[in-house]
């Protein structure tokens, strides 16, 4: 893991980019699962108890611009998936 790539990419990451939900881990006490933040390499695997998830290649570039339409591009495609979802189920 590169340190200044973790700074670049990880206030991207802390709030969930979908609901905004900042917290990461599983609750000892009652077993609550709240979402991970996974640094593997030069992966950064964000994901959230909404269910979003998204996966950030620091070898593919670190700049904002770079960071910010991978999530967009993740947003947009759960958002999709969800859409989806609840139109099979309101059959
Ligand atoms: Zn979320």
């Amino acid at each position: 893991m590169n340190a200044m790539d973790f700074l670049k990419i990880s206030p991207f990451l802390n709030d969930c980019p979908n609901c905004g939900y900042d917290n990461v881990g599983t609750n000892d006490k009652t077993g609550e699962y709240h979402g991970t933040l996974d640094v593997d390499d030069n992966l950064y695997n964000r994901k959230c108890r909404c269910g979003f998830a998204v996966t950030i290649d620091a070898n593919e570039g670190t700049s904002k611009k770079i960071i910010k339409s991978k999530i967009d591009i993740a947003l947009e495609d759960f958002r999709k998936q969800t859409t989806a979802k609840s139109e099979q189920t309101s059959d």
